[in-house]
C-alpha cells in the first residue's frame, strides 16, 4: 500500500510539473503538501480509486484579465489581474487578492493551492481561491490607487458574489483598496451584497478584530507549540520580519504576552531595537505615513537600521515569525536561527520558509508552526465577517478575538491529532496538511467526481 501510494503521489506531481511549467512557486506548495499525504493515501485507498489527487491540484477555474487605467501623468498603464477559483467543495471560494509586482500565474497558483487547506483547517464553510495583480502600489498616489482598484473590480466583479467567490486583502491590499473595491462593486451590481468582500471597513459591513486577526492569530498559534514544551511568550525574544498587516499585530499581541520583539522589517532593510519595538511607532509609519521602516530609528535612537531584509535572521531570539512574503528564510538562514537557539518558528506569511529551511527546522526539533495553520486567523476571522454579514449583525471585539481564539486552539489540536494519527508525532506540517486535506477529500467523494 505505502509502495502503491507513494507512486500515485509521485505520477500525480511529475503531471503538475508537466502542465504547469516554470511555475516554481506553485510547485513548491505541490511538493510540500503532496508527499507528507503519502500515509493518508496508503491507509485509505479509497482517495486514490476516486482521483481526489489528480482533481485537487488542477483549479477549476483561472481567470486571467486587463486591467487598464491612466496614471497621475495622463499616461494608460496596462496590468495584469489574475482569480485562481481552486477548489469550491467546503463553500464558496475564498481567499485574498495581493498587488505586487511580483505576482504571476505561478505565485497566485501557490497561494490558491495553500487556501485550500488552511480554509479547511478553519472549520469554516469555505473552498479556496486567490487573485491579484502585478500593479506596484508603492510611490502611487491615492488617485492612482483608486484608478486601478475600480478598473480591477470592473472587470473582477463578473466572477465574484457573496456565495460563489468572496474575495480578501494580501499584501498591498489592506482597508483602503477593499473599500475603493467594495465601492465601486456596489456601483456596478446595486442593492448592497457586503458579503462579497471581507476586511471592510468597521462602518459599512467590516468584523472588529479582522485587523488584527492574522497576526493575532498567529501569536494564538505559537502559543499553544511552547505550551507542549512548558514554554510561553513571557520573558521571550521574538524576532518578526515585515511591517504590514500581519507583522504589526503579531507585534502588538506578542508584547502584550511580555514577549521582548527585537526587530522588524520591510523589503528594503530590518530595524533592531534593543528596548523592544513600539507597536504605535510602526504602525504610524507604516499604516498612517505609508513611509519606509527605516524613519523607525528617528523615533528610537537606541535603535539601529540595517539594509537588506534577509539580514533580521541573523538576530538570536527564542521565537521567530516570518511574517513577511514566501521563501523569505533560505536554507542558510534557517541553520543561523538554530544555531543561535530558536526553540520556535511559526509562519505568519505565506510559504515564507523555502522547503530546505523547513528540514533544517524539523531536523532540529525546532517547533515548527506551518503557514496554513499558524496564518489561518485572517481568513477564519473572514468568514466570521461574512457569517455577521449574512445575519446583519455584528459581534464585539472580545467575541470575535474569542472565537478566533478557540478556532487557533483547534486548528493546533488537529494538526497534533493527525501527525500522530499518521505516525509523525510532533510534525504539525503533515498534521496540518492531512488535517486540511482529508477534510476537502471526504467531500469529494461525497459529492461525486465534479
Ligand atoms: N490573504 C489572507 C490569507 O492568506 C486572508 C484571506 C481572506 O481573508 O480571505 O489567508
Amino acid at each position: 500500500n505505502e509502495l502503491a501510494a507513494r507512486t500515485y503521489v509521485n505520477e500525480v506531481y511529475d503531471t503538475v510539473i508537466k502542465r504547469n511549467p516554470h511555475e516554481s512557486e506553485f510547485h513548491q506548495a505541490i511538493k510540500e503538501i503532496l508527499f507528507s499525504l503519502v500515509p493518508v493515501f496508503a491507509k485509505h485507498p479509497k482517495y486514490m480509486q476516486a482521483g481526489i489527487l489528480e482533481r485537487i491540484v488542477e483549479p477549476e477555474r483561472m481567470i486571467t484579465f486587463r486591467v487598464p487605467w491612466v496614471d497621475d501623468q495622463g499616461k494608460v498603464q496596462v496590468n495584469r489581474g489574475f482569480r485562481v477559483q481552486f477548489n469550491s467543495v467546503l463553500g464558496p471560494y475564498k481567499g485574498g487578492l495581493r498587488f505586487h509586482p511580483s505576482v504571476n500565474a505561478s505565485i497566485i497558483k501557490f497561494l490558491g493551492f495553500e487556501q485550500i487547506f488552511k480554509n479547511s483547517l478553519t472549520g469554516q464553510p469555505i473552498g479556496g481561491g486567490k487573485g491579484g495583480s502585478d500593479f506596484d502600489p508603492k510611490g502611487k498616489s491615492d488617485g492612482e490607487i483608486m484608478r486601478f482598484t475600480q478598473s480591477f473590480m470592473t472587470e473582477l466583479f463578473k466572477y465574484i458574489g457573496p456565495d460563489t467567490d468572496v474575495p480578501a486583502g494580501d499584501i498591498g491590499v489592506g482597508a483602503r483598496e477593499i473599500g475603493y473595491m467594495f465601492g465601486q462593486y456596489r456601483r456596478i451590481r446595486g442593492g448592497n451584497e457586503a458579503g462579497v468582500l471581507t476586511g471592510k471597513g468597521i462602518g459599512y459591513g467590516g468584523s472588529l478584530t479582522r485587523t488584527e486577526a492574522t497576526g493575532y492569530g498567529t501569536v494564538y498559534f505559537v502559543e499553544e507549540m511552547l505550551k507542549s514544551i512548558g514554554l510561553s511568550f513571557e520573558d521571550s525574544t521574538v524576532v518578526i520580519s515585515g511591517s504590514g498587516n500581519v507583522s504589526l499585530y503579531a507585534i502588538q499581541k506578542a508584547t502584550q504576552l511580555g514577549a521582548k520583539v527585537l526587530a522588524c522589517s520591510d523589503s528594503n532593510g530590518y530595524v533592531y531595537d534593543p528596548d523592544g519595538i513600539k507597536f504605535e511607532t510602526v504602525k504610524q509609519i507604516k499604516e498612517v505615513e505609508r513611509k519606509r521602516i527605516s524613519e523607525y530609528v528617528k523615533e528610537h535612537p537606541n535603535a539601529e537600521y540595517h539594509e537588506g531584509c534577509e539580514g533580521i535572521w541573523t538576530i538570536p531570539c527564542d521565537i521567530a515569525l516570518p511574517c513577511a512574503t514566501q521563501n523569505e528564510i533560505s536554507e542558510a538562514s534557517a541553520k543561523l536561527l538554530v544555531a543561535n537557539g530558536v526553540k520556535a518558528v511559526g509562519e505568519g506569511a505565506n510559504m515564507p520558509s523555502t522547503l530546505e529551511a523547513i528540514d533544517v527546522f524539523l531536523a532540529n526539533k525546532v517547533l515548527f508552526g506551518p503557514a496554513k495553520a499558524a496564518n489561518a486567523g485572517g481568513v477564519a476571522v473572514s468568514a466570521l465577517e461574512m457569517a455577521q454579514n449574512s445575519m446583519r449583525y455584528s459581534w464585539s471585539f472580545h467575541e470575535v478575538d474569542d472565537k478566533l481564539h478557540a478556532i487557533m486552539k483547534n486548528i493546533y489540536r488537529s494538526s497534533v491529532q493527525a501527525a500522530e494519527e499518521y505516525g509523525q508525532p510532533g510534525n504539525l506540517l503533515v498534521g496540518a496538511n492531512i488535517a486540511g486535506f482529508t477534510k476537502v477529500a471526504d467531500a469529494m467523494l461525497a459529492q461525486g467526481i465534479i
